[in-house]
């Protein structure tokens, strides 16, 4: 069955289905993502309009159903809360981002209190570089 009834139910918000769909979207799609690849990735359904993407969006961020994640590139992607924290790897070249589990952050966060007496919260790290592919095109 769709989870998406019971997370919308769940914030308190009704679930019409455009909404339904950007959330599964989201769910579907598993990394960050921008409002108009959202867009994009619906355009088959011909249903839900960018603009009602964009809002959409924020209203699921207010909800902590979606969580910003901003690359260098400026660019607001979002990604759902459900994932767990992790922290990406992403290409230079071909722009692919690589979700990685292990955060070995968190006792540099421990140490901190230690160190500075600061308690830290939240932290984000994202790691640039070139993926195997764009390594393998460079010899050539
Ligand atoms: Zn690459
Ligand atoms: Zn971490």
């Amino acid at each position: 069955m769709d989870r998406t009834n019971e997370i919308l139910k769940s914030i308190g918000e009704k679930c019409t289905e455009q909404r339904r769909l950007i959330l599964k979207a989201i769910l579907e799609l598993a990394k960050p993502v921008s409002a108009d690849e959202v867009y994009e990735y619906l355009s088959d359904t011909n249903s839900v309009g960018r603009t009602t993407v964009y809002r959409t969006l924020e209203l699921f961020e207010q909800k902590k159903l979606v969580r910003r994640v901003i690359f260098r590139d400026g660019i607001m992607r979002y990604e759902s809360t459900h994932l767990g924290h992790h922290h990406h790897l992403i290409c230079l070249s071909c722009g692919k981002v690589f979700p990685i589990e292990s955060c070995t952050i968190v006792s540099l966060d421990e140490s901190i209190i230690d160190e500075f007496d600061f308690l830290v919260t939240e932290h984000f790290l994202e790691l640039y570089g070139y993926c195997k592919n764009c390594r393998k095109g460079e010899k050539k």
